[in-house]
């Protein structure tokens, strides 16, 4: 996953100002010394990262201390903010024409994932409603034409080609009547890439996209190439005009600097992000919740999505309700884990929670099958009556001893699963309190 070894970095430097109750400026300097490093290791564009530094440290030297946060988290607050407001600080939607068929021209380099995105959105696209159809204009590889018909099988979208011996504007031009008459209000046009940046290529780009007068030409890059994918953005933007990027492979890049960087330095958004091989893997972008990602923040919102996509909306309701007036259970959180379960592998949603990703994660999973503490936990609760379970507080030696006998655990299982319940019980409450817009004490301290 992208950002794993900064998102590591950051979170040891932001221990060490934890809980200090006064930072001096040599503190935050000595904290942004660590910072640069962990952002220029993470292949960060070296100007960006002097700006970026420079930035926070103005801020958060002699900063008023906010209501609710002690000064080192208020340094974790600042560098927040610029990491935001450094990917572009809101999400960049896709546009629609007013006059259908709205075309999206796909451009970029062979390799950057161009015909598997095109697939991807031209699917999610399907999906949210629209009747999209994907155009095979890379004649030059007679196998990116049959790559685009398999992708295309795959989520079930047409695919328009004339084969390799017509030239791709008139394939475009082909495809837009055909689109006309065949009723397709967005039309995907997968070009074709070259290794490296030429002449030829851009004036094969500008012709088409002369002839299409695409909605939005979408830059595919691989954020794995690092910087190199900010340089061939700067390039085909300044040849072409690019109006948005999807940036490909982060699930395979560890240090994530291009996502970081392409923003300031081409000063296009980011649109979408490929995150693995699978169709909903193809991700819009969201400035902010990246910038939680990164800090170890976890990204509760894209978890609330999760939940959202896979949870009764009612029940989520009557449990939030319970949550804000802490009526929460024990039996409610039997239930909601037996939701949870519904939703996935465990690790993955973890990592999305506040203080669990990275080395956390690593930490707190070390010997321990997720799978495998639920049953227990499961086992436990079964164990107490409804009276326990609906008030925890009435568990003394005894009681807990019984309940412990009852499912073949021990005390300390028991003691252990109380904490937790409180601990998540503690957390909704912040999270809350956070979704409600208060200044409420960041997670994860
Ligand atoms: P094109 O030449 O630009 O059309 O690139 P392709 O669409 O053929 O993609 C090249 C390779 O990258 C293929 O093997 C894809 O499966 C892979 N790929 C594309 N996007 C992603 C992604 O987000 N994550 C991963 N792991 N692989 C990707």
């Amino acid at each position: 996953m992208a950002f794993e070894n900064l998102s590591a970095k950051l979170q040891e430097v932001f221990k060490q100002l934890r809980g200090k109750g006064v930072l001096t400026e040599d503190d935050v300097k000595a904290a942004m010394r660590e910072v640069k490093i962990a952002l220029l290791e993470a292949d960060v564009n070296f100007k960006i990262v002097k700006d970026f530094i420079k930035t926070v440290t103005e801020r958060a030297v002699g900063v008023e201390v906010l209501q609710g946060l002690n000064p080192g988290q208020q340094v974790i607050k600042i560098v927040n903010d610029e990491l935001i407001s450094l990917m572009g600080s809101t999400q960049s939607r896709l546009t629609y024409s007013n006059r259908p068929p709205t075309v999206y021209m796909m451009v970029g380099l062979q390799g950057a994932g161009k015909t598997t995105s095109s697939g991807k959105l031209a699917g999610q696209l399907r999906k949210q409603g629209r009747n999209p159809l994907l155009v095979a204009c890379d004649i030059y590889r007679p196998a990116a034409i049959k790559q685009l018909q398999v992708v295309g099988k795959n989520y079930g979208i047409p695919v328009f080609e004339m084969g390799t011996e017509v030239s791709p504007v008139e394939i475009s031009k082909k495809a837009l009547e055909y689109a006309a008459e065949q009723h397709h209000d967005v039309v995907l046009i997968d070009t074709a890439g070259r290794l490296h940046i030429n002449e030829e290529l851009m004036q094969e780009l500008l012709d088409i996209k002369a002839t299409v007068r695409p909605q939005e030409v979408l830059l595919v890059v691989d954020a794995m190439t690092g910087q190199d994918a900010v340089t061939v953005a700067g390039s085909f933007d300044s040849q072409l005009g690019v109006d948005g990027i999807i940036m490909t492979k982060l699930d395979g890049d560890a240090r994530g600097g291009a996502a970081l960087s392409v923003r300031s330095v081409t000063n296009k958004p980011i649109k979408y992000i490929g995150m693995g091989e699978k169709m909903e893997d193809l991700e819009p972008f969201y400035p902010d919740r990246m910038a939680s990602r990164i800090l170890g923040m976890g990204d509760v919102l894209s978890l609330i999505d999760k939940v959202q996509q896979n949870i009764d909306e009612q029940e989520a309701m009557e449990m939030q309700k319970k949550m804000r007036s802490n009526e929460f259970t024990l039996e409610d959180f039997l239930s909601q884990m037996q939701q949870i379960k519904k939703m996935g592998p465990l690790k993955d949603l973890m990592g999305m929670i506040p203080g669990m990703n990275g080395l956390n994660l690593e930490k707190a999973m070390e010997g321990v099958d997720p799978a495998k503490e639920m049953v227990k936990v499961e086992a436990i609760i079964q164990s107490m009556t409804k009276e326990e379970r609906s008030n925890p507080s009435i568990l003394n030696g005894p009681r807990k001893k019984r309940i412990a006998n009852g499912c073949g655990r021990t005390i300390a299982d028991v003691n252990r699963l109380l904490k937790q319940f409180e601990e998540m019980k503690k957390m909704m409450k912040q999270m809350n309190n956070m979704q409600k817009g208060k200044k409420g004490k960041l997670p994860f301290f």
